[in-house]
Formats: structure tokens, C-alpha cells, sequence
């Protein structure tokens, strides 16, 4: 017991003598650390606050602005939207704002930069904030007139109006979404939440080395991580970045793609061993988002490559784009017997690629043009000898047709080896951003089954 109670007052006995030795040290510096601070202070920019989200959300309503600038306060804030056929200066009229007040706000954005322009393009449904002016309060108003700018209106002490373009707080948030194919991998991305420009990036970047048509099976998956730019205020996505990996699973088959830089800054896509994702020849050459499903789609069945039908048909609507499957030059366009409207695109090599069937060709799909990879030379259709709309497609080598699903077609250019180690270790670092999202993911939804079955506990 004695030994105790020493150590304690000892303890305080310590804390005493550092709390007078901190005074000391204050009182002598405090002068010159303070005058010092100062001039830092003057010289150096402020730094923003730490919790910038916060900050700028607040900027966002009109009440937070205009007591920031210091304008004649408001009262009630209303919205509307921009209607067809309206301009601003109607939309203020039909919500009852004075002429001349129109005029002086009209005349007050026309002075930022691009103000004419931005009010001659103004989006039909842009969303108007806005508080009338009276004797006492000020007017005011706020349009989003773009994904990522407001412009801010508002009534100095002074009755002028003044206005100012913002930016919209946004942040970027990495997002994993793993799915299981029904019949159709666009659907099932659909499904899936994925933004539609990503799908469209996805499937153009698959349809080098998978034939959407043909081996696609129930059951099959995929995963994709991507970067989402998210509008802070209303959490609408405003764009997405380039997919940063993507993965599918083919009947146990998996293709694995990493976005990389390669040493003369342009980015690619790899596999795990650094082959790049392209093809001289796509397998697809189709705009994948638009094929029909493989399954219960009886009337046009989608044939496979047999001796009797040398070539693959992809089902999709009349009027979908066909792309050149590969760079090359084009040798024929026009009708050809059975085949309908039909095109032949000479490759470099022993490659030649057909097309047939289409409703229409593209403007600039000509006899002896040179054509690169992915543009869109044709439209599918259901001309010559044909059940219904679909693309049957021909792959060529050293004059007869061979079964394009069975080819092994020469890669792009792959990782050099100089390069390899960056690649290896940027694919770990992509893994590893892929497992701690599985892991946020797993508690988010542990959280929700747990707010299940709290509610439920609750309610039982
Ligand atoms: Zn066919």
C-alpha cells in the first residue's frame, strides 16, 4: 500500500515540474514563434480545410452563399425546371420575377466568361433555385447548367445583381462489381449497376478474344473495377475513368485484362503474363451490346461454323454496326448473290474478313480504302438468303473460309521485357486494390444483413 501511494505522488510530483517547465518554454519563445507564424501565414497560401467535402457542400445552397458574400439576405428558396422551348429570361417571367430584374440578372451572367454562350445553350430540365426579391430580402438564383458547374446569382446591400460560376465537389470512388451471366453479359452488366459508356468499354475490349454469341454460357461471370467521378451534392455519377482490370470467366476459362502505361505513356490492356488484349482480328465484330440473346431466340438460329455454313452469325437488330475486325483495306462492297449486301476487307498477311447480309453500308466503307480496326463499315440487316436480321461473318485465310473460333490470331504489342517488372508489379498493386474492395464490400453487406436482422429481432 505505502509503495503505491509514493509512485502516485511521484507521478504527480512529475507532472507539476512538466507543467511549469511547458510554461517556461512558452513564455520564452511564445514572442518569436508567434511573429514568425505570422509571416508564414502572410507569405504561404492558406491550406484548405481537411473536411473540403463538408465545405463546399455547404457553399452549394443559395441561403450558405449568400451569406458568404455578404449579400441582401433571403428568405424562401424555390425550384422549377427549365421547360422546352424556354429561356431563362421566360423561366423567370413564368415564376413571376419583375422585368427589369430579369433584365439585370440576364445582363450579370452575359458578363461571366462564356455567359452568352452558356445561357444560349442552357439544357431543357436544368433545375432553377431560386428567391424572389422584395422590399427587405434580396433575389437570388442558382442554375446547374452543367454535370459539373452551378452558376450562383445573387443581390448585393446595393440592389445589383452579381453572379459567379462553381464548380460541383466531386470524388472518386473505386468500385469492384462481380456478376453472374443469365444470357447476356451487356444485361447482366446492365443489371449490374455498371455505367453504360463502361459496359460499352468493356465489351469492346472483350470482343477481341470472346465470341459474345457462341461462348457465353449461363453460369459464366465476370469482375470489373473501375473509377467512378461522383457529384457530391446530388451523388449523381458525372463520368467514369478507363476500367482499370476486368475478368471473365468462360466455362471455367478466365481471361484477366490490367489497364497499363507502357513506357511511351499509352495505355493498354494486358493479360496476367503482359499479351496485350488485342487481336489482328476481332472475334466479335459487333457491337456486343446489341446482340440478341443465345438463348430462346428460336426463329434465327444462331448457326455455328460447320462445312455447310462457313462462317459464324451473330443475331442482333437491323441497323446495329459492324465493325472491320481488323486494319486493312477494303476489296469489295456491294451485292453479292446470297450473301446480300456484303463487304471484304483484305487484311495484312494471309487474313481476308466478309461481312454479309447488311441493310446498308457505312459513308465511307469504299473499294481499295484502307480501314482500321473497330470503325464501323456496315449495318446489320437481313439481305440475300437470310431468315432474319444478323451479321454472318467470314474469316478468310489464304482464300477459304476457316472457323474464326478456332484460329489463334498474333497478339498487339505485348510488355516489352525492359518493362515487365513495372507491369508484374502494377498488376499486384491492381490485386491487391481488388481484395480490399471484396473486403469493404463484405462488411458493407454484413452491415445490411445485420440491419436486417436487427429490424426483423425489432419487430418480432
Ligand atoms: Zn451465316
Amino acid at each position: 500500500m505505502k509503495k503505491v501511494f509514493n509512485i502516485r505522488l511521484l507521478a504527480e510530483f512529475l507532472t507539476i515540474l512538466g507543467l511549469i517547465n511547458l510554461f517556461l518554454i512558452y513564455f520564452a519563445t511564445s514572442n518569436v514563434s508567434s511573429s514568425t507564424l505570422q509571416n508564414k501565414l502572410e507569405t504561404l497560401p492558406l491550406k484548405r480545410p481537411v473536411n473540403l467535402f463538408n465545405l463546399e457542400e455547404s457553399i452549394d445552397t443559395i441561403f450558405n452563399k449568400v451569406q458568404k458574400v455578404g449579400a441582401k439576405p433571403i428568405t424562401e428558396v424555390k425550384k422549377t425546371k427549365l421547360n422546352k422551348n424556354e429561356n431563362l429570361s421566360s423561366a423567370l417571367k413564368r415564376i413571376n420575377f419583375k422585368k427589369f430584374e430579369i433584365g439585370k440578372i440576364i445582363n450579370s451572367i452575359s458578363n461571366l466568361h462564356n455567359g452568352k454562350k452558356i445561357l444560349s445553350s442552357l439544357p431543357v430540365g436544368m433545375i432553377i433555385h431560386y428567391s424572389k426579391p422584395s422590399n427587405l430580402t434580396g433575389g437570388a438564383v442558382k442554375i446547374n447548367f452543367d454535370k459539373t458547374k452551378d452558376i450562383f446569382v445573387w443581390q448585393d446591400i446595393n440592389n445589383n445583381y452579381k453572379s459567379q460560376i462553381y464548380l460541383r465537389p466531386t470524388r472518386l470512388q473505386n468500385t469492384l462489381i462481380k456478376s453472374v451471366i443469365e444470357n447476356n453479359l451487356y444485361i447482366a452488366a446492365q443489371n449490374s449497376g455498371i455505367p453504360e459508356n463502361t459496359i460499352l468499354e468493356m465489351i469492346s475490349l472483350l470482343g477481341f478474344s470472346v465470341d459474345f454469341q457462341r461462348e457465353i454460357r449461363k453460369g459464366d461471370s465476370f469482375e470489373i473495377l473501375f473509377t467512378k467521378k461522383i457529384d457530391v451534392l446530388s451523388n449523381d455519377i458525372i463520368n467514369t475513368n478507363p476500367i482499370t482490370y476486368v475478368s471473365i470467366n468462360l466455362s471455367g476459362n478466365i481471361l484477366n485484362f490490367f489497364k497499363f502505361k507502357d513506357e511511351f505513356g499509352s495505355t493498354q490492356y494486358y493479360d496476367e503474363n503482359g499479351k496485350s488484349s488485342k487481336r489482328t482480328i476481332m472475334k466479335t465484330p459487333i457491337n456486343g451490346a446489341r446482340l440478341s440473346s443465345r438463348y430462346g431466340n428460336r426463329k434465327h438460329p444462331i448457326l455455328g461454323y460447320t462445312k455447310m455454313h462457313r462462317g459464324l452469325d451473330f443475331a442482333a437488330p437491323t441497323g446495329t454496326p459492324v465493325f472491320a475486325a481488323g486494319d486493312g483495306i477494303v476489296e469489295k462492297v456491294g451485292w453479292n448473290g446470297s450473301y446480300g449486301k456484303y463487304i471484304r476487307i483484305r487484311h495484312t498477311g494471309i487474313y481476308k474478313t466478309a461481312y454479309a447480309h447488311l441493310s446498308r453500308f457505312h459513308k465511307n466503307t469504299k473499294v481499295g480504302k484502307r480501314i482500321s480496326q473497330g470503325k464501323t463499315i456496315g449495318y446489320v440487316g437481313s439481305t440475300g438468303r437470310s431468315t432474319g436480321p444478323h451479321l454472318h461473318y467470314e474469316v478468310i485465310k489464304n482464300n477459304s473460309q476457316v472457323n474464326p473460333m478456332r484460329i489463334k490470331l498474333p497478339a498487339g504489342k505485348n510488355i516489352s521485357k525492359s518493362n515487365i517488372l513495372n507491369y508484374q508489379n502494377h498488376v499486384k498493386k491492381i490485386l491487391n486494390q481488388k481484395i480490399s474492395l471484396e473486403r469493404s464490400n463484405r462488411k458493407k453487406k454484413l452491415a445490411i444483413n445485420h440491419y436486417k436482422n436487427s429490424k426483423e429481432l425489432i419487430i418480432n
